[in-house]
Formats: structure tokens, sequence, C-alpha cells
């Protein structure tokens, strides 16, 4: 096993003279905090005491930022076997039909509500258990049969992907599977397996992107039994509809080497507890069946043996659910985005101006080919990464990122662009247009629903921010003490010593010719993208060690130049997993020349991306926009708010 940069973790640790595991344990962080407002730092250091110990070699996706390219790591395609299809099967064929022939996810937008008919028949086939033990209930199925309900359910109707999927890839279900007791387990799984809704409640009015803020308090009783919890959840998804919740809430502190330690630890709650009340039901611009609401907790009452893990433990729990749970959204972007194409290429067909079909006009045809191979990526990228987590191969938080961060970016520009080709009948009601006897395609309720899916379970900028720090990470382990001013001075000339050694060797490397090998048994054009993106990463490294020289400890703060490193990798990530996708289906019997030109195109246009972002890198406004928005907000420019209501 590697380490990262590719010297041994001793010497990494020896040579840098930073305590590696301090990070994790927060004693010193590598992230010098002592310049940062007290709130910044101590969220950073509480997200940095959350963490998980990482797998030394990293994974795929993060040893993209240090120029080494694994294409063996996910080459061949990690397929779902024949064995774990076959378990799906019955269930996701039964799904299929049922939302087809039960669900009316157009009267569902209409009237707000999902008919409890609906929820009682999902319970009844296991489809809010998908992934719960057969032992608890559940279906006990795979993650990437999982992902395959969401991608039926979020090709039909993105309410019930919702309420199905905060039930059980961020509710009760998700972090009792990681973290339960097995008594928690016996007790909480059944009940939400087969009968009742369940919900994650983390947000706070001054709790979003940073949770690490928040004000829900949970305290001891005197004698210890229980815990006494007062303060206010939003947006808790389900919470309407909910028997139970995964509560995140701020527990006294812990002094900790004479600092006072923030303490945030995770409960199951029961929404009959006396004193909970859902206050309110919030309403918004798509997901009009949401169950969504404020979730008010006066006085409750919960007892200590319902604790989630450690005391303190609360962010690690929620972080963590998170990790995985959130691959169920680009699982069920992949199905919007396919729906949206064949809503377009039937209509590019059929739609006739200026004397030819509207799919032979450039601009239209241009618009289509970009969602196929979009969705064709998108596929490949999300059940590669479901796939991994079900082989349970290590750290796969990058991926998970990126994956959620690609995917509903460009599930909403796919939306955006389907309704351009549909044009008038693309911004008009699904109800409108029956009423006037035209077929009721609901592009508008697809475009209104997704757009959330930016938003939340971590938004896309935090998503950068969070790839931007594990790609940080081993630069940090080798060469971050020289940054930490937290350090003794002789600490901290010794790592200018030692890293400098450290990158006497690596970075030269970054120069030589990338190769990903021989690959053998992969098609001479997928071959060719193979090895740009081994090429491509070496040049990403260094373009993110120079960066590194330039910015020092303040790189953290250019978040527009790290989000095109992130940008890049994540697209050199879905190159690689388009192109083992491809050679997958190709040695499937799929038809060649198909498969090829849609992964052709795919891994054109990402290339296209990539050099648009690598031309950021040197060229940019970054700067000028920062400090002009810094005038806007001083309330300068006043002449840009004239001549309105
Ligand atoms: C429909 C819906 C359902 C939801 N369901 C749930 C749920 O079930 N459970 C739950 O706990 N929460 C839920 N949420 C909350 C959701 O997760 C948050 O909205 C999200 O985390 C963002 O928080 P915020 O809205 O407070 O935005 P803020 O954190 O205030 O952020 C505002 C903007 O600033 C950006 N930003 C913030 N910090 C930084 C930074 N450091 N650097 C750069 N940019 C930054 C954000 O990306 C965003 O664009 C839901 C929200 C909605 C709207």
């Amino acid at each position: 096993m590697k380490p990262p940069l590719e010297a041994p973790p001793e010497q990494v640790k020896a040579e840098t003279g930073a305590k590696e595991s301090s990070a994790r344990s927060g004693s010193a962080p590598l992230i010098d905090t002592s310049k940062m407002s007290a709130g910044k730092a101590a969220a950073l250091e509480l997200a940095e005491s959350s963490r998980d110990p990482l797998d030394e070699r990293g994974s795929f996706a993060s040893n993209l930022f240090i120029g080494r390219y694994d294409f063996d790591r996910i080459f061949p395609y990690p397929a779902q076997s024949d064995e774990d299809r076959a378990k799906g099967e019955g269930f996701l064929e039964k799904l299929k039909t049922y939302l087809r022939d039960h669900v009316d996810a157009d009267e569902i937008d209409r009237t707000g509500e999902i008919p409890q008919k609906n929820i009682d028949d999902l319970f009844e086939m296991g489809a809010f258990g998908v992934k719960i033990p057969q032992q608890f209930g559940g279906l006990g199925l795979s993650q990437v049969n999982y992902g395959r309900a969401a991608m039926l359910l979020g090709s039909w109707d993105e309410n019930l992907t919702a309420l199905v999927s905060a039930h059980q890839s961020i509710g009760v279900a998700q972090p009792l599977l990681l973290f339960g007791t097995e008594e928690q387990k016996r007790k909480y799984l059944p009940r939400v397996a087969r009968k009742e809704i369940s919900a994650f409640a983390l947000t706070e009015w001054n709790a979003g992107s940073d949770p690490a803020n928040m004000s829900l308090r949970a305290d001891p009783t005197d004698d210890g039994s229980a815990f006494i919890m007062n303060g206010e959840k939003l947006w808790c998804t389900n919470g309407v509809k909910a028997g139970v919740l995964v509560v995140m809430a701020k527990t006294p502190p812990k002094i900790v080497k004479g600092k006072e330690r923030k303490q945030i630890t995770a409960f199951i709650v029961d929404v009959d507890s006396p004193g909970l009340e859902i206050t309110y039901r919030c309403h918004f611009m798509g997901l009009r069946a949401l169950y969504n609401g404020v979730v008010k907790f006066t006085n409750v009452r919960v007892p200590r043996e319902n604790m989630i893990a450690k005391e303190g433990q609360g962010l690690k729990v929620a972080l963590t659910t998170l990790n995985t749970g959130r691959l169920t959204i680009p699982a069920a972007c992949v199905g919007l985005s396919k729906r949206l194409l064949e809503i377009c290429r039937k209509w590019a067909k059929e739609r006739v101006q200026w004397g030819v079909p509207i799919g032979q006009h450039y601009a239209i045809a241009g618009k289509i080919a970009e969602m196929a191979g979009s969705i064709f990526a998108m596929e490949a990228m999300t059940f590669l990464t479901s796939a991994l987590v079900d082989r349970k191969s290590g750290d796969l938080r990058i991926e998970t990122a990126m994956c959620k961060m690609w995917a509903t970016e460009t599930t909403w520009r796919l939306a955006d662009e389907a309704m351009q080709v549909r044009g008038g009948r693309g911004y008009e009601t699904a109800q409108s247009l029956a009423g006037r006897g035209e077929e009721p395609i609901p592009v508008e309720r697809f475009l209104r629903d997704c757009r959330i899916n930016t938003i939340f379970e971590g938004s896309s900028e935090i998503m950068r921010l969070f790839v931007a720090r594990e790609a940080l990470d081993p630069h940090l382990k080798v060469g971050g003490a020289i940054f930490n001013t937290q350090l003794p001075t002789s600490e901290r000339l010794k790592a200018v010593f030692t890293s400098g050694k450290f990158y006497v060797a690596w970075y030269p490397k970054q120069w030589l010719p990338g190769s990903a090998g021989e690959l053998k048994g992969v098609q001479d054009d997928l071959r060719a993208h193979v090895h740009y993106a081994s090429r491509t990463s070496k040049r990403l490294a260094r373009g993110l060690f120079h960066a590194m020289t330039r910015f020092g400890p303040k790189l953290d703060r250019e978040q527009l130049l790290l989000s095109r490193f992130v940008g890049i990798a994540t697209e050199l990530f879905a190159i690689s997993a388009t192109c083992s996708f491809a050679q997958y289906k190709i040695d499937r019997g799929e038809p060649a020349h198909e498969i090829l030109s849609v992964a052709n195109y795919f891994c054109r246009s990402a290339k296209m991306r990539i050099d648009h972002h690598f031309a950021g890198t040197s060229r940019n406004v970054d700067r000028a926009g920062f400090d002009l928005t810094q005038e806007l907000l001083a309330g300068k420019h006043a002449d840009l708010g004239e001549g309105i209501v």
C-alpha cells in the first residue's frame, strides 16, 4: 500500500515533523486555525476531529490531485454481479410497474400531497427498507440495487424520490446501520423498514452549510439517564410525516487539554415524545409534496440509550451518513436525465420547423448530444462508486462528493436545455398541456424539482470545498507544518527542510510523461482518453502545487481557483469512469460503434471543459470579482439598483 506522495508513511511523518494523526484528534491541526475567526476555527477544528482516518493510499479520485493515476482501481468496471442483480430484480420490476401504473406524479405535484395509499404500498413492497438487512425487516439489497431503485424513482416522481431517499439515505436507517448498537437496530430498523417514515434533522436557522454552529441543546438530566432537548430544527424533510427522527444536538462542552471543545451528539427521537411539535410545513419552488417542516423541541426527554455513537460524535455521525447517503441523489439524477433525454429525442424528431425536424438544426442537436454524453458519464460515475461502496473499497468520500456535485449541476443544466428543446411546451405545465389536448409532458415540473439537488445534502460550493480540502490533504501532511503558526519555529524550519527534500523527488516526476500502462483489452479510442486523463492528472498535480507555493496558507481562501482544480479532477474522474464503463458495455456485447460515439463525445466535451478550467487558473477575474462584491456589500454602486420598483 502506497502512502500519499509516494513516500512511506513513517518517512512522511518523520520528515514533516507534523503529527499526522493530530489533525484527526484535533490537538495540533495541520491547517493553521490561529489566524481565523473563533467561529471559523472552531467549525474547522470540529470538522477535522470528525474526519475518518484516511486510507493512506487515497482513492482513485483523490489520487488524481497528486498525479497518481491508478486506472486499474476502476478497470475492469466494477459491474454488478449477476447474483446481486438477480437479488434486486423482483423488487425493481415491481417498483417500476407500480410507479407507472399507480403513481400520478403530476397530481402529486398539483395537490402537494402524496396519497397515503402510495406510501402504504411502497412500505409493503419494501421500498422504504431497501438496504436494511432482512433480519430487521428490510430487503437487504446492495447500494447498486438501491441506486437502481433511486434511478427508477427519479425518472418518475421527485417527491416520492425525496420521501424514500431522505427516509433511508439519511434518516434513521443509515446512521443506525453505520453506528447503531444491536439494541438500537433491533428496536428501530424494523419500524423504519416497514411502517414509519424517518427524517434527518441537522439544519437550523444559523446552521446551514456550517452545522457546527447549531444551537439546539441536549442537556443531561441530573441522574444522567436522559437528555432534555430544547431548540428548533429547520427544513426537516419528511418531518411532517415522520414517526422517528435523527437529531443532532449540542451537548455540554468538554475540556480537552485545557481548552473547551464543543460537543455535538446524535440522537434517535420519537416524534410522539412530549414537547416535540412540527410547527410549520415549508413549501418550495419544486418538490411541492415534500413533507418538510420546522421541528420545535420544548423540554423533550430523550433516553440516553437513544444516543447514536458516543457523546460528541454527532457531527461525525451526520457527515459519515451523508458521505454515502448523498449517492442516492446522483442515482435519481441519472433517472431524471434519462427521462428528459427520452422526451427530447422524441420531440426533436417529431417537431418540424423551417422544413426539418428540430433535431436536425445544429443548435438543438448539440443539446441532445450533450444530454446523451452526460447521462452516460453520470451513470458510469454513480454506479461505479456505488459498486465500490458495496465492495467496501476504502474511502470514497471524494468520489461520492464528485458524483453529487457533478450529477446535480449537470442535471439542472440538462433540464434547462430540455425546456429549450421543447420550446413553449417545455414551459407549460403538464396540466395545461393536457387541458388543450396535448401530451402532458412535465418538463417544467422536472426543472423545478431538480433545482434543490445542488443545495441540499451538501451544496455544490461545500462539495467543492470538501473535495479541495481532501485534495490538499497529502500536501498538508508533507508540508503543512510550514504554515502552522501553532507549531514551534524549530519544527516549522525543520519542515521547510524535510518537505523540500520530499518535493525535490516528487515534483520532477510530475513533468514525466504520464501513462496509464498497457491498457490491454481497451479499445483504441478509449485508450487515448485514458492516457489523456493520466497525463492531465500530472498537469493537475503541478498546477495545484504551483498554487500552493504561490498562495501558501492563504490558498484555502482562493475558492474559485480551487474550484477549477476540483472541476478538472471531477472531469478526469468522469472520463475515466466513462471509458471503463464503455469498455464493459462493449465486452458485454453492446454495439461498439454506438457506445464509442457517446463515450467519445463525452470525453471530447469534458476535455474542452478541462481546457477552460486550466485557462482560468492563470487568467481570471477572481480578485476583481471579490473586490467588486465587497464594494457592493458596502453599499457602493447604488446606480445598479436604480430604476426598479
Ligand atoms: C427542500 C429542502 C430540504 C431540506 N432537507 C433537509 C433535511 O432533511 N435535513 C436537514 O438537516 N436539512 C435539510 N435542508 C437544509 C439544507 O441541507 C441546507 O439548505 C443546506 O445545507 C444549505 O444551507 P443554507 O440553506 O442555510 O445555506 P447557507 O449555508 O446559508 O449558504 C448560502 C450559500 O452560501 C454558500 N456557502 C456557505 N458557506 C460557504 C463557504 N464556506 N464557502 C463558499 N460558499 C459557502 C452555500 O453553498 C450557499 O450557496 C433542506 C433544505 C431544503 C431547501
